[in-house]
């Protein structure tokens, strides 16, 4: 039975979450309202990567690598998926990936601004409708318009440089924008899960959709969750990501996929306390 949550009686409270960490590290987590605490160095090991290691928190090590054992044996194909693109991240690279992210976000609200503006690309879009694959790699934000990688080149990651040269009548509203949908996607810096050391990104391709589906019936035996979902976007304001998982420990995991709960409603709703 999926349990949902219902804002009225769901605070956002920081204490909630600070007591089930204090009952069992692996449950740390945060909403979009409060930081993380800082990460011991010495919990963080490196993991071989498929030539790129990682940063990732050493309890989680061998049961990723039981992960991706147990996807391998299944299905030989997966062996390209059960690579970790991202995993711990600090502070900094943190606040790096948010400035990158804006850069972008700012270029794409432009480029969608020009179109609404161009009744004749206006009406093409209307006329072409959106085949599954298309969607699949608009979600995977895979494909870059040619206009879109050109501005990448002419600005080079430099925001104030770009807002300089355009319209002044839409700058300020292209700010805001923008910033709504680094919000959407990148957390406060020190806000993210990443910042857990328990937390991988795994790659977005839309030849992965098969595994992401494995991952979804089977990663809970191996003590993962998905983090960012429909349902916890009210308590973290991040968009779902099917690529994020997050390493909660094995009994954790069957609990909260047996309730069908965010780690959010795990947490405040005190249903840790029933395994240990
Ligand atoms: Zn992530």
């Amino acid at each position: 039975m999926k349990e949902l949550s219902k804002k009225s009686l769901v605070p956002f409270d920081q204490e909630k979450y600070e007591a089930a960490a204090y009952k069992d590290p692996l449950l740390v987590a945060c909403n979009y309202s409060f930081s993380l605490p800082e990460v011991k160095f010495d919990d963080l090991e490196e993991l071989e990567n498929q030539g790129k290691p990682v940063l990732l928190h050493k309890w989680m090590i061998p049961e990723i690598k039981k992960l991706f054992l147990a996807a391998v044996n299944f299905n030989a194909n997966f062996q390209k998926a059960c690579k970790i693109s991202s995993g711990y991240r600090t502070i900094e690279q943190l606040e790096q990936l948010r400035k990158d992210r804006y850069f972008l976000k700012l270029l794409e609200m432009y480029l969608e601004k020009q179109e609404e503006n161009d009744p004749v690309k206006m009406f093409q879009k209307s006329m072409k409708k959106m085949s599954e694959q298309e969607r699949l790699i608009k979600y995977f934000g895979l494909r870059k318009s040619p206009e879109l990688i050109e501005l990448e080149k002419k600005y080079a990651n430099d925001s104030e440089k770009f807002l300089a040269a355009v319209d002044p009548s839409i700058k300020e509203w292209l700010k805001q924008e923008a910033l709504k949908k680094v919000d959407q996607s990148v957390p406060y810096a020190g806000r993210s899960d990443h910042h857990t050391g328990f937390a991988v990104d795994l790659p977005h391709t839309i030849v992965n959709v098969e595994f992401y589906q494995w991952l979804e019936e089977n990663a809970y035996h191996y003590g993962f969750i998905r983090r960012y979902t429909e349902e916890s976007r009210e308590y973290t304001r991040v968009d779902p990501e099917i690529w994020h998982w997050r390493y909660v420990g094995q009994n954790h995991a069957e609990q909260i996929h047996k309730l069908g709960v965010t780690l959010d409603e795990y947490v405040i709703k005190k249903h840790y306390e029933d395994v240990l």
